[in-house]
């Protein structure tokens, strides 16, 4: 689970791009940082740079196929 220090550093945001799940290999449309939905495993995605290939890491059959789901987003034109 991603974790954090300083609560006014981060905010609670309803948009539709926290809810969209990408395949390995897609390119993220923004940069943050993500977890598979399979099994819990966190990475840091650039915006525009390719999610890790399907054998980034290894799934039980429950666990299913990886599938990346953005969970901070990382602002880079702040207000
Ligand atoms: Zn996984």
């Amino acid at each position: 689970m991603a974790l954090y220090n300083d609560s006014k550093f981060l905010a609670h945001n309803t948009d539709k791009a926290f809810t969209v799940e990408h395949n390995p290999g897609a390119k993220p449309p923004h940069s943050g940082i993500y977890r598979c939905m399979g099994c819990g495993k966190e990475i840091v995605a650039e915006e525009s740079r390719q999610f890790p290939p399907q054998n980034h890491h290894e799934h039980s059959p429950a666990q299913g196929k990886i599938r990346w789901r953005m969970i901070v987003y990382a602002d880079h034109d702040p207000k």
